[in-house]
């Protein structure tokens, strides 16, 4: 019988040596009795998510983790975080990031909004009724975020943004990367629809209550992250597998989506420092019979990376591996223990660096490796794999891969 494979992605986990460590990195820094212990009963190693020196996102990573090629299926990064806030939407479409702004003549002077909380809801219904060339839909997420998806199949994705991605710049205007025709037209849409933004916003209530109260007013959208929606074979027609993600990010689960898979909803799993790793765990173990393959984000070592700040990273990692043995109960699976991409707290952004890697399952060839870390998993008997390989390599040893060959 086939066996479930499980894999646990730890996002941003991978670290540089850290002087105040010792020259160990956070990782090999932790606490993480667990994971050694899993080291030990399983076979190591190290993988390039995408390719050696190649820096992942965590939604180019996650794609090639399921065993897509990041280079053919994405453009940017709007369509995924569409789809993470539930959009449905049909291939060839272009959806854009967003935020809600404040600008004063021309200049952004805040381009949150003051991390506007309230009232994105009116203001994106007011977008909504406004006429325009092209069928689209605006939606808000969290805080100042929100997404616009041009339902058009004729418009190109490669275009550059109008947000400046700094406060105190002016507005940019996009223009078509490379001359892209059918590119062209969607800048000139993009640039029109932020341009009528702006009138229909500034005399919105909401933002008139916002200056009484001394608040900066969202009176702009600025859309960046052009993207087309990808045409992905379900990872279920792909692999065979009928598979499901657990990610409190909705970057991660707009991967997941596209790639057809069923989203497990944990109450707690907020993608932030707060997260519930406990309520995570828990969950998959309640939803193992129901799939052949889950996959779960837990999204936070990446966030002291970005901070740089080992202390509070190493703490996350203790935090994780704490929560891990009740996965023990499950049997008849491989799992997988691993990250997206690297996000040093020197670098305090993603890198290149390769991953840490763990199988574990009944019959691994077990190595000499006895810790999780950056180079003790380097010298153990996986070597050195790439992302879009570790779901064959678990399909594998779970015996659901057919013979290639006579
Ligand atoms: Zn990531
Ligand atoms: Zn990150």
């Amino acid at each position: 019988m086939a066996d479930r494979i499980i894999m646990l992605i730890f996002d941003g986990i991978g670290d540089r040596p850290v002087k105040e460590l010792d020259g160990r990195t956070p990782l090999e820094a932790a606490n993480t009795p667990n994971l050694d212990r899993y080291a030990e009963e399983g076979v190591n190693g190290i993988m390039d998510t995408i390719a050696p020196g190649i820096v992942p996102g965590s939604d180019t990573g996650h794609l090639a983790l399921l065993g897509y090629n990041p280079y053919e299926v994405y453009t940017g990064r709007g369509p995924f975080e569409a789809s993470g806030i539930g959009m449905k939407l049909s291939s060839g479409e272009v959806a854009f990031r967003c935020n809600f702004g404040t600008i004063e003549d021309d200049v952004v002077v805040d381009r949150r909004a003051g991390r506007i909380k309230e009232g994105t809801d009116s203001l994106a219904e007011a977008i909504n009724e406004m006429d325009f060339d092209v069928d689209f839909v605006f939606r808000e997420s969290v805080e100042h975020r929100a997404v616009l998806l041009f339902r058009d199949h004729s418009l190109g994705p490669f275009v550059s943004d109008v947000d400046p991605h700094d406060d105190g710049l002016p507005l940019k205007t996009s223009k078509a990367i490379d001359g892209d025709t059918s590119s062209q037209r969607t800048a000139e849409l993009v640039n029109k629809f932020t341009e009528k933004s702006i009138h229909i916003l500034s005399e919105h209530r909401v933002n008139v209550e916002r200056q009484k109260k001394g608040l900066p007013p969202a009176n702009v959208i600025l859309p960046r992250g052009a993207g087309s929606v990808p045409d992905m074979k379900p990872l279920a027609e792909m692999k065979g597998i009928k598979s499901a993600a657990i990610a409190g990010i909705p970057l991660v689960r707009g991967v997941c989506e596209l790639a057809g898979m069923d989203i497990i909803e944990v109450e707690w799993a907020t993608g932030g420092l707060d997260t519930d790793v406990e309520s995570i765990m828990s969950a998959v173990v309640d939803n193992v019979d129901r799939y052949d393959f889950i996959i779960v984000n837990i999204k936070g070592p990446d966030i002291p990376g970005h901070d740089g700040d080992y202390q509070e990273k190493i703490e996350f990692i203790e935090r994780i591996d704490v929560s891990l043995p009740i996965l023990e109960s499950i049997e008849n699976a491989y799992f997988a223990f691993t990250g997206d991409h690297s996000t040093p707290v020197t670098v305090k952004n993603h890198s290149g660096d390769p991953l840490p890697l763990i199988i574990k399952g009944d019959e691994v060839r077990v190595d000499h490796v006895t810790s999780y870390g950056e180079r003790s998993c380097a010298t153990g008997g996986l070597g050195r794999i790439r992302g879009s390989d570790l779901l064959n390599v678990l399909m594998n040893l779970a015996k659901r891969t057919e013979k290639f060959g006579a």
